[in-house]
């Protein structure tokens, strides 16, 4: 799931990309590994080679004399004990190998920002903040009870904190959300439609570079069983062709999926505790691509600008980030990270982030395409970008389509999917 021979051959490289985004891992031992890996892979394969020799040797016997026979059989069984310490040898250091060297995060796209969140480039600001000079507008939170579509108390008996109901519009609001999104998508860009399993393989979890389990992992975990629950259709897209060899021609794929995403949120105690921002489980558009190396970039401003259209399309105020090396996570190689203006918390928040991964899962998932010209297997890329998680949709939509008398007015690109409704009342 690594390229070794790059880690080897850009030890220097790969440090500093390791150092940028501030991770903890050791090249350094992952090289020593590699090295003695491949010296006792070579040495098992002569040892067996003269084992092989021997055992030739061996079968015919009635040619030997009593000494060579003796002799024979001694060295036979020596080298056997040889081929056996090596082997236990080389099993270990693959596992240290490996389990070292899955850590080291993918390349960096050399114009990401260094550093932490504080240095994210702006790259765009579109729209401008709504003017609430006769009234002073309130959280999504008192909106949504006052207009009794969302119930927290209920979904706090069956479920917990950070879980909710939807009701009356706000249900219908979540399915005009997802239905115009992925119009859109498969309408206007020719994304391939998809409802996709909300529970995975722990291994598909893995091959898009999520720790399916431990006290860190975002990730729930299903008892009694190797599955667990998608924290983003990126997940089964990701595995939608694992281990499968594609044709060129039939790059780029791009899939455009409903899913219910579901994440732990540990670490996230206290903070963003009310109303819809943070939560366990909500609904998302996701997109995915897989692409031909030499194509990824440019795809991956293509769902950027199919995000920006998508909220442009709503009205939002919203700003372009170009995410800093330290907020990249392990296998975005670039992200661009959209986030909207909410009045209620007076601040920006996320709505979505557009990664291109490179290599980095599809090395993992094993996903390769054959060249046309040359024939030759090579990975493809895989990007992933949101075009509608539905809770900050909500959230954007009631704090900045607010009126004074409490009702919210629907956004006009919505009102279709919403039998003409074009404002929710106070009832
Ligand atoms: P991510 O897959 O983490 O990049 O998240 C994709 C988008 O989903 C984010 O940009 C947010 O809009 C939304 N999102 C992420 N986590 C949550 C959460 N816990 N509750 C609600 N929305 C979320």
């Amino acid at each position: 799931p690594v390229d070794l021979r790059y880690v080897r051959d850009h030890l220097a490289q790969v440090q500093e990309n390791i150092q940028r985004r501030g991770v903890d891992v050791n090249a350094t031992l992952v090289v020593q590994l590699y090295e003695r890996f491949c010296a006792l892979t070579a040495e098992v394969d002569l040892v067996r080679k003269q084992r092989n020799e021997v055992a030739a040797r061996m079968k015919n016997m009635q040619k030997l004399s009593p000494e060579e026979r003796s002799e024979c059989i001694a060295l036979g069984k020596q080298l056997k004990e040889r081929v056996t310490a090596l082997e236990a040898e080389l099993a270990e250091t693959e596992q240290q190998l490996y389990a070292e060297a899955v850590r080291i995060p993918n390349r960096t796209h050399p114009d990401a920002p260094v550093g932490g969140e504080d240095q994210a480039r702006l790259l765009r600001m579109a729209g401008k903040p709504r003017d609430f000079t006769d009234f002073s507008p309130k959280d999504h939170v008192e909106l949504a009870q006052r207009l009794d579509i969302v119930d927290f108390e209920a979904a706090a008996k069956v479920a917990g904190a950070r879980f909710y109901f939807l009701r009356n519009a706000g249900a219908m609001l979540e399915l005009a959300l997802v239905n115009w999104a992925m119009q859109h998508l498969t309408g206007k860009h020719g994304f391939i439609p998809l409802i996709a399993p909300d529970l995975v393989r722990e291994e598909t979890v893995w091959g898009c570079g999520f720790q399916p389990r431990g006290e860190a992992s975002q990730v729930y975990s299903v008892a009694d069983t190797s599955l667990c629950l998608a924290g983003t259709a990126e997940i089964p897209l990701g595995g939608y062709y694992a281990n499968e060899i594609l044709d060129e021609t039939q790059l780029p794929i791009k899939m455009a999926a409903v899913s219910h995403c579901f994440r732990r949120e540990a670490g996230a105690a206290g903070t963003e505790t009310r109303g819809l921002y943070r939560v366990h489980q909500f609904t998302k558009v996701e997109m995915f691509v897989l692409s031909r190396p030499e194509e990824s970039d440019r795809v991956h401003q293509e769902l950027r600008s199919i995000e920006e259209e998508l909220f442009d399309a709503l009205g939002l105020h919203y700003r372009v980030l170009d995410m800093p090396t330290r907020e990249l996570g392990n296998p975005a190689y670039r992200k661009f990270d959209i986030e909207a203006w909410m009045p209620g918390r007076n601040a920006f928040g996320e709505i979505s982030s557009a990664s291109n991964c490179t290599d980095y899962q599809a090395r993992r998932l094993n996903i390769r395409y054959r060249e046309q010209v040359s024939e030759k297997l090579r990975f493809v890329h895989t990007l992933n970008a949101t075009a509608c998680a539905v809770p900050r949709m909500i959230v954007s939509i009631l704090e900045n389509f607010q009126e004074k008398d409490g009702s919210v007015t629907i956004p006009q690109v919505l009102r279709p999917f919403l039998a003409g409704l074009e404002r929710i009342q106070v009832p």
